[in-house]
C-alpha cells in the first residue's frame, strides 16, 4: 500500500519548538505568558489593520464569544451561511439561539447577498429581527464583502466574519477576518497553520478584546477571592499552544503561496478536460489562501461523479472530500429556516476538495496527477 496523502495536515516551520522550550524554561506552563502576547501581536501584525486580537482554545469558542458580544440569547435569531462546517453554527445553538440559514452563490460559494437581504426582511415581516449574520470564507475564498456589509448596515446587523479557513486571503487588499464586527479564525490541526488546536478572535477596539478574554478565563470580577457577575468560559489559549503559533507565524506567508501553488498545481492538470472546473478567484479583488483546492465535476459531461473520483483516490490511499454538506440539510438543523435556491447543494453534490497541504512533495503530487490523468483518461 502506497503511504498516505492527506488532504491537509500539520507542517511545521522549525521554530515551534523554540518558543515552546523557552515556555518551559521560564515557567509559564499556563493560559497566559510571553507566548500568548507575543502571538496575540504578530497576528495583529499580519492582518495589517487597526485590530486587537484574542487567542483562545478553539476557532469555535471564538464564535461563540463573537456571539455572546454580539447579545445573542436564548430564542434570537441569528442568520448563517449553510455551506459552511458545524462549528460556524453550533454555538448559535449554544445560546439557545436559532439559526437561519442563507445559500451560496456560485461565483465565492460563500453567502449570496441577495438571499440574505430577502432572508432578513422575511424575519422582520416576522417580528424577529436577526441578531447577527455570520459569513464564511470557504476554503479561503473571500466572500462578496462589499455587497453583505452594505446589506448588514441597511438592516443595522452586526456581521461576524468566520475566516477559519481564510487567514492569509484578502478582499480588495483587505484581510479577511477584519472586516466585520469580529473575525474568527482558527489553528486546527487542519488548517493552513496550527497550534495543535486553538482559535482568535479579531475585535476593534480594546474593550471588545477585554471582554473576551474576561470570558475566556472564567470571567472573574476584581476581587482576592472568587467573585461572579458573568457566566464565564475556559477558552484562553495555553502559552504552550501559543508558542507553536509564534513558530507558525514566520513561516506563514510561505504557507500561503505553497497552497497557491497547489491550487494552479490543479487548473494546469484541469486545463484540458472538459466537465471539470477548478474553484477559483472570480476576479483579482480576490485573493484566497486556496487552503483547500476544490474541484466541481459535471457528471453529465464526465460520465462519473464526484464519489467515482473521491473512491478512485482512496484506492491509492489519497485522502480527498466531498465539499461542506449545508446546514440546512443536516438533521440536526432540519428544524431551521432556509432562504435560498440550491446554490449549496448542486456544490456539495458536484464539488470534490483535494489534497492541498502546503508539505506535499513532489513525489506525492506525481502520484495525484497519475490518478488523475488515468481517471479522465488522459493517459
Ligand atoms: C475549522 C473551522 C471552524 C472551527 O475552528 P476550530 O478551531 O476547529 O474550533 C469554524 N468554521 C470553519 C468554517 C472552519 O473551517
Amino acid at each position: 500500500m502506497n503511504d498516505k496523502i492527506w488532504l491537509s495536515s500539520p507542517h511545521m516551520g522549525g521554530n515551534e519548538l523554540k518558543y515552546v522550550h523557552d515556555a518551559f524554561d521560564a515557567n509559564w506552563v499556563a493560559p497566559l505568558g510571553p507566548n500568548v502576547n507575543g502571538f496575540e501581536s504578530d497576528i495583529e501584525s499580519f492582518l495589517k489593520a487597526d485590530v486587537k486580537v484574542a487567542v483562545l482554545s478553539a476557532g469555535t469558542a471564538a464564535l461563540h464569544l463573537a456571539l455572546i458580544e454580539c447579545g445573542v440569547g436564548y430564542g434570537d435569531e441569528v442568520i448563517c451561511q449553510s455551506m459552511t462546517f458545524s462549528a460556524s453554527a453550533n454555538p448559535i445553538a449554544y445560546q439557545g439561539a436559532i439559526p437561519v440559514f442563507v445559500d451560496s452563490e456560485p461565483n465565492t460559494w460563500n453567502m449570496c447577498p441577495n438571499h440574505l437581504r430577502e432572508a432578513i426582511r422575511d424575519r422582520f415581516s416576522k417580528g424577529k429581527k436577526p441578531k447577527a449574520i455570520i459569513v464564511v470564507h470557504l476554503y479561503g475564498m473571500p466572500a462578496k464583502m462589499d455587497e453583505i456589509l452594505a446589506v448588514a448596515k441597511e438592516f443595522d446587523i452586526p456581521v461576524i466574519e468566520d475566516a477559519a479557513e481564510a487567514l492569509g486571503s484578502t478582499y480588495k487588499g483587505t484581510a479577511c477576518g477584519t472586516f466585520g464586527r469580529f473575525g474568527v479564525l482558527s489553528f486546527n490541526g487542519n488548517k493552513i497553520i496550527t497550534t495543535s488546536g486553538g482559535g482568535a478572535l479579531v475585535c476593534h477596539s480594546q474593550e471588545d478584546k477585554d471582554k473576551a478574554v474576561f470570558l475566556s478565563t472564567q470571567a472573574r470580577d476584581e476581587a482576592p477571592h472568587y467573585q461572579h457577575s458573568y457566566i464565564g468560559y475556559n477558552y484562553r489559549m495555553s502559552n504552550i499552544c501559543a508558542g507553536i503559533g509564534r513558530g507558525q507565524m514566520e513561516v506563514l506567508a510561505d504557507r500561503v503561496q505553497a497552497r497557491r501553488k497547489m491550487h494552479d498545481f490543479y487548473v494546469e492538470l484541469f486545463k484540458d478536460v472538459d466537465g471539470v472546473s477548478v474553484f477559483s478567484e472570480p476576479s483579482t479583488d480576490y485573493f484566497a489562501n486556496h487552503w483547500l483546492s476544490a474541484i466541481l465535476i459535471d457528471p453529465v459531461v464526465v460520465g462519473r461523479t464526484r464519489e467515482d473520483l473521491r473512491l478512485t483516490f482512496l484506492n491509492d490511499n489519497i485522502e480527498s472530500r466531498p465539499l461542506w454538506k449545508p446546514m440546512h440539510l443536516q438533521p440536526v438543523f432540519a428544524e431551521a429556516p432556509y432562504y435560498g435556491e440550491n446554490v449549496a447543494e448542486t456544490l456539495f453534490d458536484n464539488g470534490l476538495c483535494l489534497p492541498s497541504g502546503s508539505n506535499l512533495t513532489d513525489a506525492e503530487t506525481e502520484r495525484i496527477k497519475t490518478v488523475i490523468r488515468q481517471f479522465f483518461n488522459k493517459g
